[in-house]
This record gives C-alpha cells, sequence and structure tokens, in this order.
C-alpha cells in the first residue's frame, strides 16, 4: 500500500513538473527493444539530478555509467550551451544504443556527450591522465552509477578528478547497496561489501551526506560529497 502511494505522489509529480519529452521517452523505448535491462534513473531522479548541475553551474560533468544514455540526455539538455559531459560505459551493444538514443533526442555526439567505451578502471586513469597535461578540463559534477564493486574506486577518481573545492560527487544507489550488502538492516553482511560511506565519512577531501528516498523505485538514496 505505501509503495502504491510512492507511486501515486511520483506519478503526479511527474504529470505536473516533469512534461513528456519524445527525446527522453524514446531513450526508455528504444533501450528496453535493444535488450537493456531498465535500471536507468526515473524521470524525476534524472530531474533532480540535472538540476544539480544547474546549481553548481557545472561546466563539465562526468557520468560513469551510461546504459541508454537515459541520464545522459537529462544532463545534455541542463548543460546545453554551458558545456559537456563525457559518459564511461564498458558494455560495446549500451554504448551503441546510448548514441542512437542521444541523437534521435537531439543531443550532439561527441560535442555534448562524449561517451567513452571501456572499464571505468581502465578510462578514468587516462582522463587523469589528460586533465594533468592540461588537454582536459577537470569535472565539476561527477555522477557515479555502474558497478558497485568499485563505487569507491570511483569515488576516489571522482574526486581527484575535480576541479576541487565546490566540486560535487553523486552516487546513486547508495541506501540500496548500504541494504543489500548487510551494512544495515537484517541482511547478512557480505565479507567484502565496500562499505562507500563509512570511507568517505573518513576522506577528508570531502563533506558529504546519505539522503534516502523513496519513489517508483522503492526505498533507496544517493550520497552527495562536495570537495572541500
Ligand atoms: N546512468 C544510467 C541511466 O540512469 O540512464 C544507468 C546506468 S546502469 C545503472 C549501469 C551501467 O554501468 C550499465 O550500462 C553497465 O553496463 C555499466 N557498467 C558496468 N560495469 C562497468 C564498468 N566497470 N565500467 C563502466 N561501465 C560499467
Amino acid at each position: 500500500e505505501h509503495i502504491d502511494q510512492c507511486k501515486a505522489v511520483d506519478a503526479y509529480v511527474k504529470q505536473h513538473l516533469i512534461p513528456a519529452d519524445k527525446g527522453l521517452e524514446n531513450a526508455h523505448t528504444n533501450s528496453t527493444k535493444n535488450g537493456l535491462p531498465m535500471i536507468a534513473v526515473s524521470p524525476i531522479q534524472g530531474k533532480f539530478v540535472s538540476m544539480l548541475t544547474t546549481i553548481g553551474s557545472a561546466r563539465n560533468v562526468l557520468e560513469i555509467g551510461t546504459l541508454g544514455g537515459y541520464s545522459s540526455i537529462w544532463f545534455a539538455q541542463a548543460m546545453k550551451g554551458r558545456g559537456k559531459v563525457t559518459s564511461i560505459e564498458v558494455d560495446p551493444h549500451h554504448r551503441d544504443v546510448a548514441i542512437d538514443n542521444l541523437r534521435t533526442a537531439g543531443v550532439q555526439v561527441p560535442e555534448e556527450v562524449d561517451v567513452l567505451l571501456g572499464a571505468g578502471l581502465d578510462v578514468l586513469p587516462k582522463l587523469a591522465a589528460e586533465i594533468e597535461k592540461g588537454e582536459r578540463e577537470p569535472f565539476d559534477f561527477v555522477f557515479i552509477d555502474a558497478d558497485w564493486e568499485n563505487h569507491w574506486n570511483y569515488f576516489d577518481f571522482g574526486v581527484k578528478l575535480s576541479k576541487g573545492k565546490g566540486a560535487l560527487v553523486y552516487v546513486d544507489n547508495t541506501v540500496q547497496n548500504m541494504l543489500e550488502s548487510g551494512i544495515v538492516g537484517t541482511n547478512e553482511r557480505e565479507k567484502d561489501a565496500v562499505d562507500l560511506v563509512a570511507k568517505v565519512g573518513r576522506d577528508d577531501r570531502v563533506d558529504a551526506v546519505v539522503m534516502q528516498t523513496v519513489g517508483a523505485k522503492s526505498h533507496d538514496g544517493f550520497l552527495l560529497a562536495v570537495v572541500k
């Protein structure tokens, strides 16, 4: 019953605050048609994270985990005329579908969204080297939404690749992972569970919080860190 109420609130909010957008809707339907899993952010989450880039006047967004480009389209729309999105995806099929979806949504690839093919931990050191050499601008917003085991490493890279003070690092599905891995709650704790929250708490480079959320996607929440 509670989840039905959450869904109803999401639907009402979507109806009034998130106008239908052909490009975003196509990204969903075309991704499903091409066999991609339904694990993109919801429209409300997409709008929320893209608004964070507007609030922070972000010029360079880094996304880890492109899938079908649904969240990338949200970022691109918010960044229009102000900056660019660099998104990393390990699966070539996902990358191809994402580029297709981005172009259908009127997003210029690679000028507005550049999708880099490869595993996060292979691509991120290359980006770090380019930033080091001055060939690439550092990032002011980092959105982490890929394989959970590596999220601490992605977080660490996110801070290193950021412009520094005031940059934001956002980690999606943090609460879901805390619950599933037994970090909190009743599940038996996984030995290898990466306790991102504890590590971030010990990290002097950032100030962070975890915000729990409910909605069409049930109980979850994100971690948001600001670089000091
Ligand atoms: N951000 C997307 C959205 O909201 O539209 C959803 C991303 S989905 C939750 C996670 C994606 O991360 C999948 O497409 C998966 O193939 C990709 N992925 C998994 N492991 C990865 C890795 N090691 N490096 C880069 N991408 C990876």
